[in-house]
C-alpha cells in the first residue's frame, strides 16, 4: 500500500493551498492529493463571467500546470476512509496510507434536487453562474433581455459563496439600467431566507441597490421545480402565518443558485456531523475525533461563510497544525473564521463584506481606505485586478500575504491534548 506523510483529498482552492502552505514550511514531506478533475477553477471570477466582465478562460488552468511538482497526483475520486487505520481508498479500489490526512473535497451542487432544473439549464433562460458552462449563457441573457421578468433564486443555507446568488443579479439589473432597460423588466429576488445577507451591518448598502434597481424581494420562497418549455417556476413560500404554500411565477430569465450539501462519501463517513458535514474543531480545523485528521474548504462544517477567501486563512493554520500534531505536537495554531463575499453591486464598485465567527467584521483594510459598508471602488480594483493574481501567484504558491496564521504559545486543555495524540 502507498504511504505518505499527508494525504490531501480535493485538488481545489483548498487542497492546493494547503498543499503550497505545508511544502513552504516542509519541502521534504511527501504528499500526495487526490483529485479526479483535469481542470482547476477559480470559481471567484465565474461572476465575473456573467457579468460579462471576464472570459471564461481566465477563470480556469490545467490541474497540471498547478499541481506542485513534487507532489504524487493520484488522479481520481477518493471514496470512503479507514481512519482507524490510517487510510482511505480511491474510487479505483487502490487503498493510500497516512500519517495525517487533510480533507478538502468541496461541496456537491445538487442540481437534481430541483425537478427540471437540469433539462431546462442552457436554454429556455434558464442558467446559472455556479456552473462555469453556463456563466457565459447568464451574460448572453443579460444582453437580450428586452423587457419581461427576470428571477434569481437563492436556497437554503448553508451555500459557497452566500452573496452569489445577488451578485448576479446587481450586474444583471446595472447593464439593464446602463441600456436604458430596466424600466421594461421586472426583477425578482426569490430567497429561502428571511434577510437579504447574513450579516446585517451590509444589508444597508445592499437596500439602497435593491431601491435603486426596483428589485421585488420575495423572503421565505424556494425554488422548488422548474418547467423550462413553459417558463415556468414553482416556489415553496412560508406565509405570514407560518404555512407552507406552492406558487407559480413565470420568467423570461432564471437565475438559479442549486441547493448545496456535503459529498456523499464524506457525509456517509464516521467523519461527518449529523448534517453530512465533516465534522471539525472551528478554530484548529482539526477532526473532532481523529487526531491525525484536518479539514478545510466548503466540505466542513466550521459555521464560516463558505469562501476562497475563508480558504486562503484556513490553509496555513492546518499546515501549521498538521506539522505539530506531526511531530506529536498538540495543534496551537487557529483561524477565527474569516470569510469575505465582495458583493458586486454595480459595474465597477463593490460592498466588501469581511466578517469572520458569529458575524464580526473584519476588514483587511482601514477604513479610510475602503470602508467594507460601503459600495466602493477600490473593492472593484481589488475583484477585477487584484485577487485573481493573488489566487494564482500568493495562496497556490504558499505565499500567506495578509494570512499568517495565530498561533497559540501554550498548550490547549488536557482533553484536546489527548485528542492530538489520537493516532
Ligand atoms: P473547490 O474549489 O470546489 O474544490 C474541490 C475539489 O475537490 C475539486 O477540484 C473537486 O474535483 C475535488 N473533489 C470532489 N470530490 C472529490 C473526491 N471524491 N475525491 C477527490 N477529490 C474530489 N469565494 C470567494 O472567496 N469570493 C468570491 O467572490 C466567490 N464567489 C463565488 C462565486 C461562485 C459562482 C462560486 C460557485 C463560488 C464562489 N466562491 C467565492 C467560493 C469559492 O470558490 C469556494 O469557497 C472555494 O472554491 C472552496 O474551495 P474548496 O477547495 O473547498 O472547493
Amino acid at each position: 500500500k502507498a504511504n505518505h506523510d499527508v494525504v490531501i483529498i480535493g485538488g481545489g482552492a483548498a487542497g492546493q493551498a494547503v498543499a503550497a502552505s505545508l511544502l513552504k514550511r516542509k519541502p521534504s514531506l511527501t504528499i500526495a492529493i487526490v483529485e479526479p478533475n483535469n481542470e482547476h477553477y477559480y470559481q471567484p471570477g465565474w461572476t465575473l463571467v456573467g457579468g460579462g466582465v471576464f472570459e471564461r478562460s481566465e477563470t480556469s488552468r490545467a490541474m497540471k500546470d498547478i499541481m506542485p511538482d513534487s507532489v504524487h497526483w493520484y488522479h481520481a475520486a477518493a471514496a470512503s476512509f479507514t481512519p482507524e487505520h490510517h487510510s482511505i481508498t480511491l474510487e479505483n479500489g487502490e487503498s493510500i496510507s497516512y500519517r495525517a490526512l487533510i480533507v478538502a473535497p468541496g461541496l456537491i451542487l445538487d442540481w437534481d434536487a430541483i425537478p427540471g432544473l437540469k433539462d431546462s439549464l442552457g436554454k429556455y433562460g434558464v442558467t446559472s453562474n455556479y456552473r462555469i458552462d453556463l456563466a457565459p449563457y447568464t451574460w448572453e441573457l443579460v444582453q437580450s433581455t428586452q423587457q419581461g421578468t427576470a428571477i434569481f433564486t437563492q436556497p437554503p443555507m448553508p451555500i459557497k459563496c452566500a452573496g452569489a446568488p445577488q451578485k448576479a443579479m446587481y450586474l444583471s439589473c446595472d447593464h439593464w439600467k446602463r441600456t436604458g432597460r430596466l424600466d421594461n423588466i421586472k426583477v425578482e429576488f426569490c430567497t429561502a431566507g428571511a434577510a437579504l445577507f447574513g450579516v446585517a451591518d451590509y444589508v444597508p448598502a445592499l437596500m439602497e441597490y435593491i431601491t435603486e434597481y426596483g428589485v421585488e424581494l420575495a423572503f421565505q420562497t424556494t425554488l422548488v421545480s422548474v418547467d423550462g418549455p413553459t417558463k415556468t417556476a414553482r416556489f415553496s413560500v412560508i406565509d405570514s402565518e407560518g404555512n407552507s404554500i406552492e406558487i407559480e411565477k413565470q420568467f423570461d430569465m432564471l437565475h438559479v443558485c442549486p441547493p448545496q450539501r456535503a459529498p456523499q462519501f464524506v457525509a456517509q463517513s464516521q467523519l461527518s456531523d449529523d448534517a453530512g458535514w465533516l465534522n471539525l474543531n472551528s478554530e484548529t480545523l482539526q477532526h473532532k475525533h481523529y487526531g491525525n485528521i484536518f479539514g478545510l474548504g466548503d466540505c466542513s462544517n466550521t459555521p464560516n461563510a463558505k469562501t476562497a477567501a475563508a480558504v486562503r486563512k484556513q490553509a496555513p493554520v492546518v499546515a501549521e497544525n498538521v506539522l505539530m500534531v506531526l511531530q506529536g505536537e498538540v495543534p496551537r495554531a487557529i483561524y477565527d473564521g474569516y470569510g469575505s463575499c465582495p458583493l458586486t453591486v454595480e459595474r465597477g464598485k463593490i460592498v466588501l463584506a469581511e466578517f469572520g465567527y458569529g458575524g464580526k467584521l473584519q476588514p483587511t483594510f482601514p477604513s479610510w481606505l475602503v470602508k467594507g459598508t460601503q459600495p466602493s471602488r477600490l473593492s472593484w480594483f481589488l475583484k477585477e485586478k487584484m485577487l485573481p493574481w493573488i489566487y494564482w501567484n500568493g495562496m497556490l504558491k504558499g505565499h500567506e500575504w495578509l494570512a499568517k496564521p495565530t498561533i497559540l504559545p501554550h498548550r490547549p486543555s488536557d482533553h484536546e491534548a489527548a485528542q492530538a495524540c489520537n493516532f
